[in-house]
Formats: structure tokens, C-alpha cells, sequence
């Protein structure tokens, strides 16, 4: 176990990156203010470059690299939203970047990190197939592993998504988070705790395999089959040998909530026809919590809504309310 990421990794993460994100921004939604009686504000990362808040950890870890590192290039294992981030990164600072993912990854998501230049590789049916290629890569041909989550400047990066809404919202009461290997939650929530103490985090998974709730339940990160959800980018377990996001998430997060399908779906819906936002099922998940009065609200209350980038046609499905596969599927889909 290595120590935390604190305040002062994600001040410099934020100054090291300002220059090739989006400061992205924090608006307040009409309908769920009124439906949960309290000020509800969207904070949207689905606008960030390459459609989701990857792209702030990715861009951290590739200017944190030295001239040796660089020289070798990068390699990763990804639901698809950090392969394209580290994708993009790499292609703006001249890095080569291979992306290693499983053939459950939707075929949207790989187009899009092959038309960012990136070399992908296909492997096995889990995030564990796609790391163990990851692992080879770095034995054989020296690249450098670049991990979703659970890498120090990865969650530093993710963390400048807190700053950024302490700096917006100081009267912020409660954070709601999309949980998955808990980068982006472990980030947000130490920012957070650092600006504001009073203010809660809680993180929002799909009930479908949920990695990092099975682990703080047993109290050490354990093995969780993959399931298809649509919260695709939520998939994937949280590593046996976690060395940073596990500790994070249990001593920083106020809670954990979980969603069936439809309501992600809901979320989804909701997003579109009453925000006017193109969401993913990752990134619908906080306002699915709201809608499904999952999580009690007291006071102004910031969803993070971390990506966009959702298959058409399955969106198009879901927002005309046509039942979907993932859905409906009472098993393995
Ligand atoms: C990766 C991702 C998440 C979850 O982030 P973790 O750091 O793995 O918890 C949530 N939403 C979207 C859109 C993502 O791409």
C-alpha cells in the first residue's frame, strides 16, 4: 500500500494540466432541484476533449513522464474512456500508446482510440485478459504501464475535477460520484475533503459487478465476475494488489450506492430529453441516484457527470424507451 494522494498532488496536477484540458462547466439543473428541494448542479465532463474526465488523469501521467519513459512509449488496459484519453495525450506530446482492451469493449470506443492513433490490441473477454498483455508488453518490450486508476498521477489528474467544484460550489453539501475502480472517486473525494470537510462524497456503481463495493464490503479487494451493464465504462475489477484507490475509497467516501439497469436507464433518459445531455450509462449514474431517491439530499448537491461516449444506437434505444438487452437480461447478457 502506498500513501494517499493529498491536496498538494492535485494543486500541481492542476497547474501541469491547465493548458490541455477543459475547465469544464458546473450548471444548475432545473428539474432536479425542484424534485429534491435542494440546489442540484451538473458538473459536465461529458463536454471534457475525448468525451469523459480521462483525459485529466492521462494528461497528468503523460507530462509527469521523464525523457527515458517517454522514449518507450505507453501501454494500457481499457474499458475504453482512459485508452482514449491516453491515447489523445500521448498523440499532443509525441508518445506512442498502446492500448490493450477486451472484445466486451463496444466497438464505438475502439474506433474511436484507433482514430486517435493509437495501436490497439483485442484480448480476452475481461479487463484481467487485456492486463495480463499489458504485463507482457512491459516485460518484453519495455513499455510503460499506464493504469486506469489505481497510479498516483492518474488520481491526482482525476482529483482536479474536486478542485474544480470546491472552486465553484464552496457551499457544496454533497458530491455524487461515479464508481468504478475509484480513480476519479478516490481524487474527487480527497480534494473535496481538503476544501470542504463538511460536504459529503458518495459514490454511484451499477448493481451489476460491482468491484470496489464488493471489496469495501469484505474489507480487501476481491475478484468480481464482469457482467454486461450499461454502465460499461464502470465494468472491471479493482486489482488484488490495489495500491492506492481501495484505501482512498474507504477512508474518504460517505457511502456507496447502487443501481439497477433501468434506473441507469432512466438516468440516461432523463439526461437527454429533460438536460439536454448526451450521457453514458457511467455518466448518467448520479442523476439515476436522484431519480431513484436513492441517496437523501440536504443541501446544494453537485453530480459529476463523467463521460459521454455511448454507442448512438444504444442510446437512441434507450432515450425512445425500446427495452434493451442489458437491461431486460435477468443473467449474463
Ligand atoms: C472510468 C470512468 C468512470 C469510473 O472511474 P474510476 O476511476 O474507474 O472509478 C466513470 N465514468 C466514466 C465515463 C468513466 O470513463
Amino acid at each position: 500500500m502506498r500513501a494517499a494522494i493529498g491536496l498538494d498532488d492535485i494543486r500541481q496536477a492542476q497547474e501541469r494540466i491547465a493548458s490541455s484540458i477543459q475547465r469544464t462547466p458546473l450548471i444548475p439543473s432545473a428539474s432536479l432541484s425542484t424534485r429534491c428541494g435542494t440546489p442540484v448542479f451538473l458538473k459536465l465532463e461529458n463536454h471534457q476533449t475525448t468525451g469523459s474526465f480521462k483525459l485529466r488523469g492521462a494528461t497528468n501521467a503523460v507530462l509527469s513522464l521523464d525523457s527515458e519513459a517517454r522514449r518507450h512509449g505507453l501501454v494500457t488496459a481499457s474499458t475504453g474512456n482512459h485508452g482514449r484519453a491516453l491515447a489523445h495525450a500521448a498523440k499532443v506530446e509525441g508518445v506512442r500508446a498502446v492500448i490493450c482492451m477486451s472484445a466486451l469493449v463496444p466497438a464505438n470506443k475502439v474506433e474511436a482510440v484507433r482514430a486517435l492513433g493509437a495501436e490497439v490490441r483485442i484480448v480476452g473477454r475481461s479487463q484481467d485478459d487485456a492486463q495480463d498483455e499489458v504485463e507482457r508488453l512491459v516485460r518484453e518490450e519495455g513499455l510503460i504501464a499506464v493504469p486506469p486508476f489505481d497510479h498516483a498521477a492518474i488520481i491526482a489528474g482525476q482529483g482536479t475535477l474536486g478542485l474544480e467544484i470546491a472552486e465553484d460550489r464552496p457551499d457544496a453539501e454533497l458530491i455524487l460520484v461515479p464508481l468504478s475502480g475509484g480513480g476519479l472517486a478516490s481524487g474527487v473525494a480527497a480534494a473535496i475533503k481538503s476544501k470542504l470537510p463538511g460536504a459529503r462524497v458518495i459514490g454511484v456503481s451499477m448493481a451489476r459487478g460491482a468491484a470496489m463495493d464488493e471489496s469495501l464490503r469484505a474489507g480487501k479487494p476481491v475478484l468480481v465476475e464482469e457482467l454486461e451493464t450499461l454502465a460499461d465504462s464502470l465494468g472491471g475489477g479493482i486489482g488484488l494488489a490495489n495500491q492506492y484507490t481501495f484505501a482512498m475509497c474507504r477512508d474518504l467516501l460517505d457511502g456507496v450506492v447502487l443501481l439497477s439497469e433501468e434506473e441507469i436507464a432512466h438516468g440516461i433518459r432523463h439526461a437527454f430529453s429533460v438536460e439536454d445531455e448526451t450521457v453514458e450509462g457511467a455518466g448518467a449514474v448520479g442523476i439515476a441516484a436522484l431519480l431513484a431517491n436513492k441517496v437523501e439530499t440536504r443541501g446544494p448537491t453537485v453530480i459529476v457527470v463523467s463521460g459521454r461516449n455511448i454507442d448512438e444506437a444504444q442510446h437512441r434505444r434507450i432515450v425512445d424507451g425500446t427495452p434493451d438487452r442489458a437491461i431486460s437480461a435477468g443473467g449474463r447478457g
